[in-house]
């Protein structure tokens, strides 16, 4: 068999970073064509080419119209919910995570100087069986065989070496990168990995420090100047990339100053850090409330947290730190780039996929020097346990039959494959077929949850009302719920796989489709 290579990928919602594992055995982040340790997620459609990187995040204000960003957010959207169009041709978030992950390859075997193979992909914990199967797709559009989707905290865990120490840790993983907080409590027990909580917020992050600093520069330019320099797009996209700057040098500096130009005027503002941290103070406590909700959770008190990870490249501002550190007596994990321990982790964990599928086949394609350091490794391949993101359920009347109500059969949070059988009535006195309507979300009430199919049953005549109708929800490893209705000797069974915007017979065409786009 010819020679594999596998990266780990690191799909973020601004920024994506990729991994390897080099031939000493050591991780080792891959730089793009640009020399960057980090990808901006962001695309540029420019007369049938697709620019991604930092060439698109530098136009993203001047040339909105041409431009993708956060389309993570978009991911596991059908089509028809979610797509956007340029020159002709209508794109779905697949599509479009695919260019971001073509660009990440072809910049990886230029760096590596060979063919790039296999990939694990990241995505957060709370990622949907939709979210995770679109992510995959696109891994597949992108002309790699994707080994493995792993949570992202999983990944930082496996990036930490928490997968190899002896005792068993319960791990709180703080998550701040550029526009979303991610915060996960799971529990490692020996190579097993359980999720006990997860939350955050998905418009939270980076960018809304930088947007104080861009506000308090932009109200001292108007003060002096009498004008606004955020109307001009140019001046505006300026401006956010010297408040980041900014903020990046408060992290390490106690004071710094902003100069701005616009229309042949100029405005220096000088910020210190205790000032900015003034103004940032109600992010942080946003911060707060959500670890100490994830705690809650997962019924935990901060002393029995065994391990504190910080991810995320916001989290290398003393603030954030500081937040987490008030909050839990453990001592910060350090040793790993907070912006990098995910691709890290996804690139550790692709090569142990590799070893098992080699140990299974038989087949050997991993370069020998790479087995032999990682067969003799502590600890065995990290089993991911992934969860139920959204509570499974069934439509059902309420006793009186004037209401319809939804009954939980598989709790969010559920490791998978997870099974649950349950008994009801019939409705009523001699239907003729019992009808189950699945559904998927939190809520009680019907309207609110995602309908997810009907299943049913015939029943013989003359049944009465109350008769048993027995309900099977199972959830397997590949993430189809298969459901079964049993009623009065007679079966019915239906298999839900979930609605991911692309079918497979639609992915070559789709694959083809993005070869004609140059991306860059
Ligand atoms: P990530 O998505 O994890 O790469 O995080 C990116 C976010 O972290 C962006 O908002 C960056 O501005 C921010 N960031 C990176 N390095 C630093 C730093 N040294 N101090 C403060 N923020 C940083």
């Amino acid at each position: 068999m010819s020679s594999r290579k596998a990266i780990g990928i690191d799909l973020g919602t601004t920024f994506s970073a990729v991994a390897h594992i080099d031939a000493y055995g050591k991780p080792q982040i891959i730089p793009n064509s640009d020399s960057e340790r980090i990808t901006p997620s962001v695309i540029l459609f420019d007369n049938g080419s697709a620019l991604v990187g930092t060439v698109a995040k530098n136009n993203s204000v001047a040339e909105a119209e041409r431009i993708v960003d956060f389309v993570k957010r978009e991911m596991g959207k059908p089509k028809d919910q979610f797509h956007r169009a340029f020159d002709g041709k209508t794109y779905s978030a697949e599509e479009l995570s695919a260019l971001i992950l073509k660009k990440l390859k072809a910049d990886a075997e230029k760096y590596l100087k060979e063919s790039v193979t296999d990939a694990v992909i990241t995505v957060p914990a709370y990622f949907s069986d939709a979210e995770r199967t679109a992510t995959i797709t696109a891994g597949q559009l992108a002309g790699l065989n994707v080994l493995q989707i792993i949570n992202e905290p999983t990944a930082a865990a496996v990036a930490y070496g928490l997968d190899k120490l002896e005792q068993d840790q319960t791990v709180f993983v703080f998550d701040l990168g550029g526009g979303t907080l991610d915060v996960t409590i799971m529990r490692i027990e020996g190579p097993e990995i359980r999720m006990l909580a997860t939350n955050g917020d998905h418009r939270l992050g980076g960018k809304d420090w930088d947007d104080v600093i861009v506000n308090m520069v932009a109200e001292e330019f108007d003060r002096e100047h009498g004008e606004n320099p955020l109307l001009d797009l140019q001046s505006y996209q300026d401006l956010q990339s010297r408040a980041l700057a900014a903020k990046i040098q408060l992290s390490s500096r106690g004071r710094t100053a902003i100069v701005h130009s616009y229309n042949g005027k100029s405005v220096k503002v000088e910020l210190t850090r205790e000032d900015f941290e003034k103004r940032t103070r109600h992010l942080v406590e946003k911060c707060k409330t959500i670890c100490e909700l994830v705690m809650q959770e997962a019924k935990l008190d901060w002393p029995e947290l065994n391990k504190v990870l910080l991810v995320g490249g916001m989290t290398r501002m003393p603030m954030v730190r500081d937040m987490v550190s008030e909050l839990s007596p453990v001592p910060l994990e350090g040793d790993v780039n907070p912006d990098e321990a995910v691709a890290i982790g996804a690139a550790i964990q692709a090569i142990l996929v590799m070893l098992k599928e080699e140990e299974t086949s038989g087949e050997k394609s991993l370069p020998e020097d790479t087995r032999q350091q990682f067969s003799s490794r502590e600890g065995g391949l990290m089993q991911v346990t992934n969860i139920t993101s959204h509570t499974l359920g069934v439509v059902l009347w309420d006793e009186n039959q004037l209401e319809e109500y939804v009954f939980p059969m598989i709790n969010k949070m559920s490791p998978i494959p997870a099974i649950a059988k349950n008994h009801f009535g019939t409705a009523s006195a001699n239907m003729p077929r019992a009808v189950v309507r699945i559904v998927e979300g939190e809520s009680t009430l019907p309207a609110e949850c995602t309908p997810l199919g009907t299943c049913d049953v015939k029943l013989p005549p003359f049944l009465p009302k109350g008769s048993p109708v027995e309900l099977v929800y199972e959830y397997n490893a590949n993430q189809v719920l298969e459901v079964a209705v049993h009623a009065a000797g007679n079966v019915n069974k239906i298999s839900i796989e979930r609605n991911t915007g692309l079918a497979p017979s639609e992915i070559a065409a789709a694959a083809a489709g993005l070869a004609e786009l140059h991306v860059a």
